[in-house]
């Protein structure tokens, strides 16, 4: 795209992301964006995510692009974690994504120095609501606050009715229930819905989700990574309740060209770019299923068994990516024991760690992509215009099932009844066999009239949505909106 020039009265954006992948990878990608339309952008980060996340934008920064790193310590071992631990796919189990929340609050005073001593002052925070402190921050320099917290117009709009109504309060575990209101008559039963509402939570989680709400409403405003030709009729509601300050400006994701940007994005990749293209080359068009269950899933390893005697018994080509936090060692011992490796050799592969997913969810071999439907595993699926197996796992992603399967109609659910709370995988045990997985897989890939009119729909989309961001496209234009409205605001707190 065509850079815009800065200008005198340039515009900074303070970002202050939350350490996890599912974050820090969109906010990346949202930095770039910003700073190609003209905008300094100020990252508040740590070493090791600087290290990890910020790479990507080497280029970008090398070719003048305004991205700089404020960079701060993590006292990790101050708060329990292991030395080094600043991002929560790095935790040894997702129970300590608390002391990680705190262990970044304890930033807030320096932010707040840098703030106190910049001038001008940053035209505005973009932070995600799961930290409070940017809100607080935000408010004693009376600097707007945007909230980026990467979940789209179709949850926004869930969350909304939830509160309002409270319709899941009298209703069993396992009933299902129909939200009020929707443009789409969406069911869900309340051992799907995000912690804030599942009856498992605890009393400290929903005051902690109430003070999250509470900072929602106070924000100036929300930037959401989606377009909105993909959820209409949410996206117009969403921004009736916030007064038009709802911006969606994605899919992000789209703003990597470049074969090393799409590999880079994230982490760096277990595989190397040129060897997982080979293999992907030699792969018929649409044949391949990726198998991929986000950045910070921890399912246990049984249930992972089952996958993989899917994906072996599904007799098509696949790519799996194998984590299963400090339990990886339980499952390579079953991948070698029994042989799974070696069996499927002639058409698996197997991606230990970190896959570069864009890479590999861009390339025409793939035709299906089974995903826990994280938000952005999610978009990127739209994006490459494949159909999907939908898995969710826990916080939003049953609502994402139900925009992927039901309304959008590009997937087919794998039958997941309830959430995994977090610290508790074990528990859940094995939930899905994989039988009922197979069959999934095989509803995707088929190649019949039901199957072939899935596909066909999710091109579609994949041509709308790199067509939202093309110059003149509605998240390009959307990017300008913000942009203008800032610079307004900006304009009105210097001259008061
Ligand atoms: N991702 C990746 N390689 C992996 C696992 C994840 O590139 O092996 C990226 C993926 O492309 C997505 C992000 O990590 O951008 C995960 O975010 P998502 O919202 O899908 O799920 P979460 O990890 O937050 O549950």
């Amino acid at each position: 795209m065509a850079l815009e020039k800065p200008q005198d009265n340039q515009l900074q954006f303070l970002i202050i992301p939350l350490m996890s992948p599912g974050h820090y990878i969109p906010t990346i990608d949202m930095a770039k964006l910003l700073a190609q339309h003209g905008v300094k952008v100020t990252i508040v980060t740590t070493p090791v995510n600087a290290l990890r996340f910020g790479s990507i934008l080497d280029q970008a920064v090398q070719s003048g692009l305004p991205i700089c790193f404020l960079e701060f310590p993590l006292p990790s071992t101050e708060f329990g974690l292991p030395e080094g631990c600043e991002s929560l796919d790095d935790l040894p189990n997702l129970g300590l994504a608390k002391e990680l929340f705190l262990a970044q609050s304890s930033l807030q005073q320096q932010v707040e120095q840098y703030i106190e001593n910049s001038e001008p002052k940053p035209s505005c925070i973009l932070s995600g609501t799961f930290l409070q402190w940017p809100a607080e921050t935000a408010k004693k320099f009376q600097i707007p606050r945007i909230i980026f917290d990467g979940m789209n117009c179709f949850t926004q709009m869930i969350n909304h009715v939830l509160y309002l109504t409270k319709v899941y309060e009298s209703v069993g575990e396992s009933e299902s229930f129909v939200l009020p209101g929707l443009p789409d008559r969406i069911e869900l039963t309340r051992s799907q819905l995000s912690f804030a509402f599942n009856s498992s939570g605890s009393k400290e989680v929903k005051e902690f989700h109430e003070k999250v709400r509470v900072s929602e409403s106070e924000a100036y405003g929300v930037i959401i990574n989606s377009f909105q030709e993909l959820e209409q009729g949410y996206s117009d509601e969403y921004q009736k309740i916030k007064e038009d300050k709802v911006w969606c400006v994605g899919p992000l994701s789209l703003c990597h060209k470049d074969v090393s940007e799409k590999a880079l994005r994230g982490n760096k990749p277990s595989i190397n770019k040129n060897e997982c293209l080979k293999w992907l080359d030699s792969k018929d068009n649409a044949s391949v299923i990726y198998a991929c269950l986000g950045s910070i899933s921890r399912m246990e390893p049984d249930q992972l068994v089952e996958l993989a005697l899917a994906l072996e018994s599904s007799n098509r080509p696949f790519i799996w990516v194998v984590r299963a936090g400090h339990k990886t060692p339980k499952i390579e011992k079953w991948i070698e024991e029994d042989g799974f490796e070696e069996r499927t050799r002639d058409r698996g592969l197997l991606i230990r760690g970190w896959a570069p997913q864009l890479l590999v969810l861009s390339h025409p071999a793939i035709g299906g992509f089974l995903t826990h439907c994280g938000w952005n595993s999610t978009l990127e699926g739209v994006c490459a215009g494949v159909p999907m197996v939908t898995w969710p796992q826990f916080q939003e992603q049953f609502y994402n099932e139900k925009l992927v399967v039901q309304v959008l109609r590009i997937g087919v659910s794998v039958g997941a009844q309830s959430v995994v709370h977090w610290g508790e995988e074990e528990k859940s045990g094995v939930q899905i066999k994989s039988e009922e997985l197979r069959k999934a897989i095989e509803m995707v890939m088929e190649e019949g009239k039901e199957g072939e009119e899935r596909r066909k729909r999710a091109k579609e989309l994949g041509k709308m949505a790199h067509k939202a961001v093309e110059e003149g496209g509605s998240s390009h234009q959307n990017m300008r909106r913000l942009i203008e409205d800032i610079r307004n605001q900006s304009s009105t707190r210097n001259s008061s």
